[in-house]
């Protein structure tokens, strides 16, 4: 049985992480949107507490009660209750905390000793702080990553990478970006690799950031790999892992394990952005509709349906994240919150300027948080892909064998 109730544990994260929302991040929060990036000194700041974007900065468990059993993974528990704080705070300035970020997961799970040593030990409590990348989107591989174009031709003690990314978040300020090329078009997916490229690498670098509508505070870079040379030592995992084909880890599988990691963590960001405008907005209607009129009735029955919705886009999203505590598999379920988790999102802070009426169209938190939950609808995959995806989980015939 699942208990819904959260451990002291978990309380004493989600209080220290909401704290931190309400008090170092929503100050900032309009002031970022505006400068389309997070003031340096407040990075430097928050380094220094050690407060990162990482799915194990949270914690990885606590003691059971019975001393006979072994510690529990909460890893992905402890990730999505700060997530939902995190992005009640603020969604771009969250994946703008220092760490790895999307490039912890695959290298967690898929490097080697060696590789996790000396690439997750670079983000330490220092003056700098540092960041980590994943780049897997191309101008012609988004949703399909089958069609990636950027090739890796294996050379003396390595491979030279050619090719471009696109979208990848932090990809400019990143000690390293885990990068996926093809080693053979002809293979598809069993022809891709995961690379991390160390930022200076002759032949890697920035070629734009892009202006958005949303999360304008978080850095989205356009990448080039231009007769890129990255080492034996960078391809994650190392080239045994790849010639066990039939169980081992290919580039594919290491590109969407990462996935089921950190959907949950979108998902749970974008139940954070639903609830902060849901706040802001019962707050407003308490104040300035008047008790029990037809007005008042009308509002209190659409923020019913909305406090529905963010309960639902929780609950989903912890199961999911339960799971992968679990070790079990929970691709449906991390496709399944996110897909919710964005639409409602969307949905929500729709109808809370709906119900802001034209004080929340200015230069607002509310008309900020639309904007930004746009993009929970897009990225690490977008709602149609997450159908798609819960689809091939129920019926057979769109099952897809990877
Ligand atoms: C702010 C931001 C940050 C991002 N960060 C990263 C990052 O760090 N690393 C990274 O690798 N990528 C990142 N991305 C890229 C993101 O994951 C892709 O944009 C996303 O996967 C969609 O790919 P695409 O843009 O190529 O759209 P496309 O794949 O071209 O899709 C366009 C439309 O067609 C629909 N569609 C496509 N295929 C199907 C299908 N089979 N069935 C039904 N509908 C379909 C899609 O749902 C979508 O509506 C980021 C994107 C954004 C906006």
């Amino acid at each position: 049985m699942i208990s819904y109730e959260l451990t002291a544990h978990q309380k004493q994260v989600k209080e220290i992480v909401h704290w931190f929302a309400e008090n170092e991040m929503r100050p900032i929060s309009l002031l970022a949107d505006q400068l389309a990036d997070v003031p340096d000194d407040w990075l430097k700041k928050v380094n220094r507490l050690g407060i990162s974007m990482s799915t194990s900065s949270f914690g990885e468990g606590e003691m059971s009660k019975d001393r006979d059993k072994k510690k529990e993974r909460q890893g992905n528990r402890l990730a999505v209750i700060a997530s939902e704080e995190l992005g009640w705070g603020d969604p771009a300035i969250a994946l703008t905390l220092p760490g790895p970020g999307l490039g912890g997961p695959p290298i967690q799970h898929s490097g080697t000793p060696e590789q996790k040593q000396r690439f997750l030990s670079v983000f330490s409590r220092d003056e700098e702080p540092r960041w980590g990348a994943y780049a897997l989107t191309e101008p012609e591989a988004g949703s399909d990553v089958s069609g990636l174009q950027t090739t890796a031709v294996k050379t003396d003690g390595g491979y030279i990478l050619n090719g471009q990314k696109i979208f990848i978040t932090n990809g400019r300020r990143a000690s390293w970006v885990v990068a996926f090329a093809t080693v053979n078009k002809e293979l598809g997916r069993a022809g891709h690799r995961a690379f991390v490229v160390e930022k200076g690498t002759p032949g890697f670098s920035c070629s734009r950031v892009a202006d958005k509508m949303g999360l304008r505070a978080s850095e989205t870079a356009e990448l080039v790999f231009e007769d890129c040379f990255v080492s034996a030592e960078n391809l994650l995992g190392g080239e045994e892992s790849y010639r066990t084909t039939a169980s081992g880890p290919s580039g594919f599988r290491v590109a969407m394990k990462t996935f089921d990691n950190t959907r949950p963590i979108i998902a749970a960001m974008a139940t954070g952005i639903a609830r902060g405008a849901y706040e802001y907005t019962i707050d407003l209607v308490k104040k300035e509709y008047p008790k029990h009129g037809r007005q008042f009735y009308l509002a209190a029955e659409s923020l019913a349906c909305i406090y529905q919705s963010i309960e639902a886009a929780r609950l989903l999203t912890w199961e999911s994240a339960w799971k992968a505590d679990l070790g079990l598999p929970n691709a449906k379920e991390a496709a399944m919150c996110k897909a919710y988790a964005g639409k409602i999102a969307l949905e929500v802070t729709s109808k809370c300027l709906e119900l802001l009426g034209p004080v929340g169209l200015e230069n607002h938190l509310v008309e900020k948080m639309y904007r930004d939950a746009k993009i929970f609808d897009i990225f690490e995959g977008t709602n149609q892909i997450q159908q798609l995806i819960v689809a091939r989980h129920l019926y057979e015939p769109f099952a897809v064998r990877v």
